[in-house]
């Protein structure tokens, strides 16, 4: 039964294996609470009594195993309840990854094949329930006190930061309902646009330095390789997309493939990867609840998705309003721009725009409304392989005097001196 903006407090009964639907209104939060049973949000349990309080516009399913009585309070645009779910055979896909962590866990530590825990990644179509799915295995294992690594590959949604972005963070508890995953110190590659045919091998040279930093990282790390990671992917898996995907499995060393809802793609992946025995293509079904959103949504959702960093999930956070001279900043673009001079190139051939070439930007009115990123690199020549602070907003180019108004998390000196422009705009609202 689906009610739309229904305002009163309400109570609903939960049979086992069933769930709550619910898409948050899109003026006022609901606040929701667990009054009996057992119930779950995503792999994370939810606190008995205590009421939870979810922003406008967000989707979710409250699942319970055996039983649940929920109470909610505002007004929603949908919610109903579903006894039809794949998440038996999720939670089945959990129980075979925590076997391969515990077998990784009791292997000789020093042998780095066998104390390496299940690397998963998700793939298939956008709307598929891939984020959710990722989100749900990271918690389950979190809660069995597991560690793994997130690796978010998605420039267009991202879940661990901003779009335009991949990243890596270790989950040490399941993820938060509401808040998601705190974003203290994530493991954060600048790509600079929501899509990856902008410059794919840039984005394959990232997803490569990602997986190295992750493999260094798990070198000295034990508990965290026995944990082993969940790799969400981006929702292009045509064309180019598909070949980022053989990239991206190939770079992680993906060694669990798990495909949603898309006959096709299975049977691809699973013939190509058919002389690595170790390598398990799993299809699993996509759960009826996903909720598909258009290109109009999807934009919203990334513009909330930069204002929450700013501003934080309920306008927590104060961000400060810099200025600094033309002269202290020092801006990169990569990509772009002529490899060699047409003088060097034999008689007839086209110069080939270098995808990982640095090009100095100069300061102008067409940096107003960019996200740009904050480098680590202590040099120009290291801003590819360097991971990012974070991010600052142009709000005011004024040419005449040779400033520049930016927005950050806070007040004082950036994080680097180096800052990387792509594509991605902001308008704030
Ligand atoms: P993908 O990562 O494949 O693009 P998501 O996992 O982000 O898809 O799911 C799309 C949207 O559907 C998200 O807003 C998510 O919260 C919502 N969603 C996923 N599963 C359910 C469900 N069972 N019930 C309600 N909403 C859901």
């Amino acid at each position: 039964s689906t009610s739309a903006t229904t305002t009163t407090t309400r109570q609903v009964k939960l049979d086992k294996e069933s769930e709550l639907r619910v898409e948050v209104g899109i003026e006022t939060p609901l606040r929701l609470r667990l009054l009996t049973g057992n119930a779950e949000i995503f792999g994370t349990e939810l606190p008995p009594e205590i009421w939870l309080c979810f922003p406008p516009r967000h989707k979710f399913a409250v699942f319970t195993w055996y039983g649940a009585t929920i109470e909610m309070d505002g007004t929603t645009e949908t919610d109903y309840t579903a006894d039809e779910t794949p998440m038996v055979s999720y939670v089945n896909v959990h129980a075979v990854l925590d076997g391969r962590r515990n077998r990784a866990k009791m292997s000789s530590t020093t042998d780095p094949n066998t104390s390496q825990g299940p690397r998963v990644i998700v793939v298939g179509p956008t709307d598929s329930g891939k984020s959710t799915l990722s989100a749900m295995l990271l918690s389950w294992a979190a809660k069995q006190g597991w560690k793994p690594t997130f690796v978010d590959l998605d420039i267009g949604q991202g879940f661990i930061t901003i779009p335009g972005c991949i990243a890596a963070t270790p989950i040490e508890m399941p993820i938060d309902p509401v808040e998601g995953i705190p974003l203290d110190m994530p493991l954060v590659y600048f790509f600079g646009h929501t899509t990856p045919s902008a410059n794919a091998d840039l984005y394959k040279v990232l997803v490569k330095e990602l997986s190295r930093t992750l493999e260094r990282q798990f070198a000295g790390n034990a508990e965290s390789r026995a944990a082993g990671m969940v790799i969400n992917t981006m929702g292009w898996i045509e064309g180019v997309g598909y070949e980022l995907l053989l990239h991206a499995i190939d770079a992680f060393n993906a060694n669990v493939i798990l495909v949603l809802g898309q006959e096709k793609l299975c049977s691809m992946l699973k013939d190509v990867l058919k002389n690595k025995p170790n390598v398990d293509v799993v299809k699993l079904q996509k759960s009826g609840g996903v909720v598909s959103r258009n290109a109009k949504v999807r934009q919203k959702a990334r513009s909330y998705r930069i204002r929450e960093y700013f501003y934080g999930l309920t306008n927590d956070l104060s961000p400060h309003s810099n200025i600094a001279n033309f002269s202290d900043l020092f801006i990169y673009k990569i990509g772009g721009g002529p490899q060699a001079p047409r003088s060097a190139l034999p008689i007839g051939a086209e110069p080939a725009a270098d995808p990982t070439r640095l090009v100095s930007v100069n300061i102008n009115r067409d940096l107003l409304h960019l996200v740009l990123a904050v480098s680590f690199a202590k040099e120009p020549d290291q801003i590819i392989s360097s991971n990012i602070a974070g991010f600052i907003y142009i709000t005011d180019i004024d040419i005449q005097r040779k400033k520049v108004t930016y927005l950050a998390p806070s007040a004082g000196e950036l994080p680097g001196k180096f800052l990387i422009v792509g594509s991605l705009t902001w308008l704030e609202t």
